[in-house]
């Protein structure tokens, strides 16, 4: 199967240096190993989980589902729907405070069926026209899987972005490894898929780490860039920050590789795949391992060995851009990591006085700095909020070269010209200036919620 690509991507791969960022050294990365798992008896949607959107339910408690019906749509354009993972009957709908939609659970049949489209050929794509790969997509529910930068919400459909960043790497700890799902089995639907992008956009952008010798081999065609250096220079943010020639050249779509596979197979097949590969990891769990399960499949499901811990915290995602999971929860639609942590039960006593031999550090605060072997993480924090102490750590890390201690005061004099120009819009969300910082302070929660609120005003 033949890519069919402008004369751009024909050019040589285009080679980028990441020079900050940075790489955590912790223990409990999960093995290659990976193991197939039974289907679990409960799948589940979490709207809570997709931000920018306002879910409105098409379904009730005791409603009969299959692959692929409609779950939920998105109030603010009801044509971005959500796809059921699995066939079954709705169980319960868990609520949050303000009756926000926390999952939908799925309490599968042993027998499911699937809601079935026309399957599309290579050669049907060359024929369709966009409007109508547009519509398939959102009538598949499969279209919140496009995603667009700077906010990182889904993409708009009635908009034609400058470029698509398919990114085939994972360097947050712990993700899956792209090899895992990217072989020379599945590298005819990953074309396939990149076809379907090309139709959409006229500019695709396909990357990953040139370490990633395997990756590189089978991908030699469709690679347009490589990018080397620390986390997260996988992030498509950062690829499109020393791409652009501008602060205003933010503007990309973008989808993960083990999504764009299942993009490809709904259109291909005609019924959404519903297979979702995990890593399970964290130095609070003993097994830990790549592990091939369900989409939206149930966290206990996929931890397989009881947490080697007595009190285990789940982080669903990367350990720095994850959140605090409910143990009896689900994953959502773009998790594909469990990492589970011990808890930090007590704090350390004049834990700033103590040597500190084991524990990750970046600021060279405790001895472990010399030490060059992975430390075990747990959710301490190591101490309380102070104020700033403009020691500039966070700085030498952003990736995007934003100043997060100057942004952060731009935030919160609420000078929006000034937070803007500071680069707020460029902020990839990866967690390490709020990792970094000796005050603790929370900047990348600020940055989002800022993120958030001023692309609401924008809308409105
Ligand atoms: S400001 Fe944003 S991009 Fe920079 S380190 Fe913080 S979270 Fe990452
Ligand atoms: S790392 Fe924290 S304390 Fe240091 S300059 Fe940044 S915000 Fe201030």
């Amino acid at each position: 199967m033949a890519l069919n690509l402008p004369r751009q991507h024909l050019r040589r791969m285009k080679k980028i240096r990441n020079r900050k960022g940075y790489d955590l050294n912790i223990s409990g990365a999960p093995s290659d190993a990976l193991a197939t798992l039974s289907v679990p008896a409960t799948v589940a949607a979490l709207p809570e989980r997709i931000p920018f959107i306002k879910p409105r339910l098409r379904v009730k408690t005791g409603d009969p589902v299959q692959v692929g019906s409609i779950l939920y749509e998105d109030k603010t354009d009801p044509r971005i729907v959500f796809a059921s993972p699995g066939g079954g009957v709705v169980g319960d709908i868990v609520f949050g405070p303000r009756r926000v939609i926390r999952e939908i659970v799925i309490a599968l049949d042993q027998e499911e069926t699937a809601v079935t489209f026309p399957a599309l050929t290579e050669t049907d794509l060359d024929g369709i026209s966009r409007d109508d790969l547009v519509a398939r997509l959102l009538e598949g529910g499969v279209w919140p899987l496009l995603r667009e930068l700077p906010f990182r919400k889904i993409a708009s459909p009635d908009s034609r972005p400058p470029s698509i960043i398919v990114p085939l790497d994972a360097r947050e700890p712990f993700r899956p490894s792209p090899e895992r799902y990217l072989t020379e089995e599945t590298h005819p639907l990953f074309v396939f898929g990149l076809n379907v992008l090309k139709r959409l956009s006229d500019k695709l952008i396909v990357f990953t780490d040139p370490r990633r010798k395997g990756i590189c081999r089978t991908f030699k065609n469709e690679l347009t860039h490589t990018i080397e250096g620390r986390y997260p220079a996988d992030d498509p943010g950062v690829l499109l920050y020393h791409l652009r020639r501008g602060p205003e050249d933010n503007r990309a779509w973008f989808i993960d590789g083990q999504d764009l596979l299942l993009l490809a197979g709904f259109l291909r097949r005609g019924t959404l795949p519903t297979e979702r590969l995990f890593v399970v990891g964290g130095s609070g769990v003993a097994e830990r391992q790549h592990v091939r399960s369900r989409l939206g499949a149930p966290l206990k499901h996929l931890v397989l060995a009881e947490p080697a811990c007595p009190e285990p915290r789940y982080v669903v995602g990367g350990v720095l851009r994850g959140y605090r999971g409910n143990p009896e929860g689900h994953a959502g639609l773009y998790e594909t990591a469990v990492n589970v942590l011990p808890e930090a039960t007590e704090r350390d006593f004049l834990n700033l006085f103590r040597p500190g031999f084991n524990k990750p550090t970046r600021s060279r605060t405790f001895v472990s700095a010399i030490k060059n072997v992975p430390m075990a993480m747990d959710t301490n924090v190591n101490g309380g909020r102070r104020a700033c102490i403009a020691c500039g750590y966070c700085s030498d890390v952003c990736p995007v070269d934003i100043l997060p201690q100057m942004t952060l005061k731009s935030i919160l004099a609420e000078e929006v010209e000034e937070y803007l120009a500071h680069g707020l819009l460029d902020c990839v969300e990866c967690g390490l200036c709020s990792y970094v910082c000796p005050s603790k302070i929370e900047l990348v929660e600020t940055f989002r919620q800022t993120k958030f609120e001023y692309h609401k005003e924008q809308v409105s």
